[in-house]
């Protein structure tokens, strides 16, 4: 891994904030279209898996006719494949109180809006939310909060907790967190209850826009938030996520910013995050139609596949917010992980009105937070993924086996996940198939197995074999 620090200003020190809107600004206004040249030159750097300078990504940001756009995907698909191979680590979101005190405009949880129906799920309730997931064969999730006194590092401690001492039909390995901004003392609180990756988006990094659309409350503080990834490091969380809310600003500017904080994290801690996501603004509870600008799909793409090839270890993720053929169409360009199954209504995963989707198939957004456009089940989505050839993943190993943070950077490389994300892939999917799937699906999923094993080298390919054998016996949480 190649690995500039000096490149990036560590900031604070001369109290110059690390996101510089100018600055950004003046490398995205310069010298309009990249020549091809220019493109295949940022391109070579990014296939020996350097990350990007700020100027280098702005060049492929800036890329707009279709030839040029179309040397970036197959950029980004080509790096994908040689990084992460052709697995898709699967997980799911798991709300567990809507209760806020901001008032984010693009939000239906926000505090003025008095149509949304406010839940917070009791202890019993959680627990049923975890049942229903593990007898679907999630292994990965990610608990979601409003922010709210109520939802305290105490209370997000205990609600983690709880989530990892559910045994129903299967287990949740990794506990994720979706969360607002806490202070050093509250990240130690919630890391102590083990929690995987603290998960959190700056919204927008223009912090002119960032003030229009925070009118009020906590949120309201650009800056607060932005350095909430910094003390959750500095309290010893391993793992953090970053992310932008796609169509709030510039979205060239997002993309720019995102990774101008990947480096800054990597330039203060030696890591860099372990994902970024990129949610699309979707129709909420009281959110007039039209309100913010749209980013079409095609800007989407490239946003995705200039991400990929800038910050090349670190995972992308991409939520049901797309519509399921966009979204198959855009894991070849560089993501690696998705959320499957997913329902957004607070107790919506075990609850009887069908799980989240009202009765005639539509949701009710006053009861959750925006409108969904892939709304598959867990096994429709594993489908699909196994028709497209690539390996549903619910590997936790790294977690479990203590590689992450500094540790997983270092191992995130290619002799690594070929050593261990593709044969434990194999070995989660087999799992999988063998407890949760419909027969069909299990034919399908043992063939795709099969195939993949192939591509395995002599030596692993039998330790895996063996592995897959003692699955189909019975054998469990077999992980290398
Ligand atoms: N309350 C916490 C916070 O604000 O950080 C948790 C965040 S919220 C439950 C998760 C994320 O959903 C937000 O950070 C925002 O990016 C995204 N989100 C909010 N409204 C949305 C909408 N209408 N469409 C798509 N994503 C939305
Ligand atoms: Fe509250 Fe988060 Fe929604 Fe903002 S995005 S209104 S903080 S739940």
């Amino acid at each position: 891994m190649i690995f500039e620090p000096q490149k990036y200003a560590i900031p604070d020190e001369s109290g110059k904030p690390f996101i510089d809107p100018a600055e950004i600004r003046t490398l995205l206004a310069a010298n309009g279209e990249p020549s091809v040249a220019e493109t295949e030159r940022v391109l070579a750097r990014s296939a020996e898996l350097h990350r990007l300078t700020l100027a280098e990504t702005a060049v492929l940001l800036r890329a707009r006719t279709p030839e040029l756009r179309q040397m970036i995907f197959e950029a980004a698909g080509e790096l994908k494949r040689r990084v992460y191979g052709e697995r898709i680590v699967i997980f799911a979101p798991l709300y567990v109180g809507n209760r806020c005190t901001n008032n984010c405009a693009y939000c239906g949880f926000r505090a003025s809006n008095r149509e949304a129906v406010r839940v917070t799920l009791a202890p019993e309730q959680l627990r049923a939310e975890v049942e229903t997931l593990e007898s679907q064969g999630q292994r990965r999730l990610i608990l979601v909060w409003g922010e709210h006194p109520d939802y305290s590092p105490r209370a997000i401690a205990d609600a983690v907790r709880q989530v990892y001492s559910v045994r129903g039909a299967g287990r949740i390995n990794r506990v994720n967190i979706n969360a607002a901004p806490l202070d050093t003392e509250g990240f130690r609180v919630v890391r102590e209850a083990g929690i995987g990756t603290y998960q959190i988006f700056q919204e927008t990094y223009d912090p002119e826009r960032y003030a229009e659309v925070h009118p009020s409350g906590r949120k309201r503080d650009f800056d607060w938030r932005l350095t909430a990834l910094d003390r959750a490091m500095e309290a010893g969380v391993d793992d953090v996520g970053l992310g932008a809310l796609v169509g709030l600003g510039d979205w060239r500017y997002e993309a720019m910013a995102l990774v101008r904080h990947a480096n800054h994290l990597e330039a203060c801690f030696g890591v860099g995050p372990h994902t970024i996501s990129f949610p699309r603004i979707r129709s909420a509870s009281g959110l007039a139609s039209g309100a913010f600008r749209e980013v079409d799909d095609e800007d989407f793409a490239l946003l995705i596949a200039v991400l990929r090839l800038a910050v090349p270890y670190t995972g992308l993720i991409l939520t049901a917010r797309e519509p399921q053929q966009l979204r198959d169409r855009l894991i070849g360009l560089g993501v690696s992980q998705i959320d499957a199954g997913t329902r957004l209504e607070i107790g919506g995963y075990s609850s009887s009105f069908g799980a989240g989707v009202a009765v005639g198939g539509r949701q009710d957004l006053h009861r959750e937070q925006f409108e969904l456009m892939d709304t598959r089940s867990l096994s429709e989505s594993v489908s699909t993924l196994i028709d497209a050839g690539q390996i549903p993943s619910f590997c936790t190993a790294c977690y479990r086996k203590g590689r992450t943070g500094e540790h997983f950077m270092e191992f995130s490389t290619r002799g690594f996940i070929k050593r261990f994300c593709t044969p434990n892939a194999l070995l989660t999917l087999a799992e999988y198939l063998e407890d949760y799937a419909p027969a069909e699906l299990r034919s399908r999923g043992w063939r795709l197995i099969d195939s993949k094993l192939t591509s395995i080298d002599e030596g692993l390919r039998r330790e895996v074999s063996s592995a897959l054998e003692l699955i189909r016996a019975g054998e469990r949480e077999m992980l290398l």
